[in-house]
């Protein structure tokens, strides 16, 4: 039976830090029901975070061991707890500029390796706490505080990215898809090895404000309408998936 969340908080805990608006608080809310519908104990699991506004959804929210980590390093101290104690289930949750830009290099290893870790990557497509800068999922013409007449550089395709590293699993959901996101992170919870969920998460105040969204909502709106499928996506024409976003589970076929 479902528990109340509340239970997977620690004590004390009132209000997060995220603005109004940011879609990490959902996240988080998805990562505790994934969790409470697979009734796993919290004493089996690990969280570690790194540096920026998504590592603090574990850390200081979740009532478990937490590791809040150097920025760009997470996944470097979370393998190293996973082979110290094999039997903790470790999930890494933080943002694309701390996963995938200052720590491009321990991702595509970690998927390489195939080590038996969950890693959650909350992509706003900027560094938000760090103040506004290009990431490497800054979409082309994005306008950051260090590309103020928008960035020239094309973002990673993060799944592909993992993919082609080695990972066996790799999904891309919005916080728009609550449903889809909760299977997602459960199949990454019940399957052994690298597994990977880029989450578009939105940004109103670093992001946001910058590239002229009104408000929070439009955001929200906008990720609702582009997001489409894997199944819609191999219906359309190249032309017509300009500005969608293809979103599902993906494998490589490796064991
Ligand atoms: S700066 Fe952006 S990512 Fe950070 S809490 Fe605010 S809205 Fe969320």
């Amino acid at each position: 039976m479902a528990r109340d969340l509340e239970a997977y908080l620690r004590p004390g805990i009132a209000s997060t830090p995220f603005c109004p608006g940011c879609g990490h608080g959902i996240l988080m809310n998805l990562i505790l029901r994934a969790i409470d519908e697979l009734e796993i104990d919290m004493d089996e699991m690990l969280f570690v975070s790194g540096i920026g506004c998504a590592g603090w959804i574990p850390s200081p929210h979740f009532n478990a061991d937490t590791l809040h980590t150097l920025h760009g390093r997470a996944i470097a101290f979370a393998t190293g707890a996973k082979m110290f104690n094999p039997k903790l289930k470790v999930m890494v949750i933080s943002g694309d500029g701390d996963l995938t830009s200052i720590g491009g290099n321990h991702l595509i290893h970690a998927a390489r390796r195939n080590t038996d870790l969950t890693v959650i990557c909350a992509n706003n497509m900027i560094y938000g706490m760090t103040g506004g800068q290009a990431a490497s999922t800054s979409p082309l013409g994005a306008r950051t505080s260090t590309s103020m007449d928008g960035t020239i550089y094309r973002p990673f395709d993060l799944c592909k990215l993992v993919l082609g590293a080695g990972a066996p699993y790799a999904a891309r959901f919005a916080v728009t898809q609550p449903v889809s996101l909760i299977k997602a992170i459960k199949s990454c919870l019940t399957t052994t090895g690298f597994t990977f969920i880029e989450v578009l998460s939105p940004c109103p105040t670093q992001f946001g404000r910058r590239n002229r969204y009104e408000s929070p909502a439009d955001m929200m709106n906008l990720l609702m309408e582009r997001c489409i499928s894997k199944d819609e996506a191999a219906r359309m024409s190249v032309e017509q998936l300009k500005d969608r976003i293809v979103t599902g589970e993906f494998t490589n076929g490796r064991p």
